[in-house]
């Protein structure tokens, strides 16, 4: 390897943060989300460590496909249902567990000949308005699809769009509540903030994702900084050059940072084309030789500099720390604008992985 960027995947952090997510629903059972290729850590890296789950929620028919050829034989939930008619008989050969949200859907499950009944997940909108029935539609869906012959288990799943608080879940609930009136159903509501902070969300199965992989559902490292949960991720480089600025001397495309005396400043093996957020401003945090200290400057394409001022001794070849245990995704993603999330899920395809 010569580039010396690298993103490391630790186990260990997966298996404690699914345990730590088990503790907060100690009722419930388990979908671990691994959708986008377990949000840019790879499918096929972590599913072992998280093994220990009730089953796998995705989207992908490709992903889902790829556990069951790895020998996973428990559940397998596709968050967003099928995308066509024709997928069904993939579903029946995986034994895929369903989301159904649309009319449509109903109709193609009423259509299909398939060797054995689907679990299936109806797809309640509880405020979001992206999928599902609305409140007053669901007892209509849910009979329908009760009398369906390719029908096995059923349970009511919604989403929440504001789980980080509590007014968030209130409304929701209500409509929920009203919606499952009668029905008897198990239920699935919460992702990982409500699985977090609103145990009344947890019921049959929860649905916890970005905890996982250790960031904040919030996209504030502070809110679960003593949940116990750590950093599954963590993307390293080094420096591969030093710069010795005079005062007004510039840095970086556009000019953007400018020193205001003598300063040192290294360049790091590490830009937007592996990921990191081109939006991240002067000042986001890098860890350097294991001192904190900034970006400065523009991000450009390969590379970055940093502020060597609070680092004297580091120099070419010195570790930097992008993200992981000292400086927290949540971090330089709230920096840049964004969210852990979308960080995660950015990692790119040229950087390698290494898994402990
Ligand atoms: C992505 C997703 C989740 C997990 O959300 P997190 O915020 O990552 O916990 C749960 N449920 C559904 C339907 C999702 O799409």
């Amino acid at each position: 390897m010569s580039r010396p960027i690298v993103a490391t995947i630790d186990t260990a952090a997966l298996r404690q943060n699914l345990a730590i997510a088990r503790q907060a629903a100690p009722h419930s059972r388990v979908w671990s989300v691994v959708k986008a290729n377990a949000y840019g850590h790879g499918i096929d890296r972590v599913w072992q460590s998280l093994s220990d789950t009730d089953g796998f929620a995705l989207l992908n028919l490709e992903e889902a496909i790829l556990l069951r050829e790895r020998g996973w034989k428990k559940p397998i939930l596709l968050l967003e249902g099928f995308f066509h008619p024709d997928e069904l008989q993939i579903l029946d050969r995986y034994r895929l567990t369903t989301s159904v949200h649309s009319n449509w859907q109903i109709q193609a499950l009423a259509n299909a000949s398939l060797s054995a009944p689907l679990d299936i997940y109806v797809k309640m909108n509880s405020g979001m308005n992206r999928l599902g029935f609305k409140p007053e539609q669901v007892h209509n869906a849910w009979h329908k699809l009760r009398e369906l012959k390719n029908v096995a288990d059923m349970t009511l799943m919604a989403h929440f769009a504001e789980a980080e608080s509590a007014e968030g879940i209130e409304e929701p609930m209500k409509r929920i509540e009203r919606a499952a009136e009668g029905l008897n159903c198990p239920r699935s509501l919460a992702n990982s903030a409500a699985t977090l902070w609103h145990r009344e969300t947890h019921f049959d199965w929860v649905r916890p994702g970005i905890v996982l992989y250790g960031a904040s559902p919030s996209g504030s490292w502070q809110d679960i900084a003593d949940c116990g949960l750590r950093p599954a991720m963590t993307l390293n480089s080094e420096i591969i050059a030093v710069q010795n600025l005079q005062g007004g001397d510039a840095v970086g495309y556009g000019a953007r940072y400018r020193a205001a005396g003598e300063q040192r400043i290294g360049v790091v093996a590490c830009g937007y084309a592996d990921g990191y957020p081109r939006h991240a401003p002067t000042g986001t945090p890098v860890v350097v030789d294991g001192v904190r200290t900034t970006t400065v400057g523009a991000i450009s394409m390969d590379m970055i500099t940093v502020d060597l001022t609070p680092c004297p001794q580091a120099g070419i070849g010195s570790k930097v720390e992008l993200w992981g245990n000292t400086v927290k995704i949540d971090d330089v993603a709230s920096a840049a604008g964004t969210v852990g999330y979308e960080l995660m899920c950015a990692l790119a395809p040229r950087v390698p992985v290494e898994v402990r």
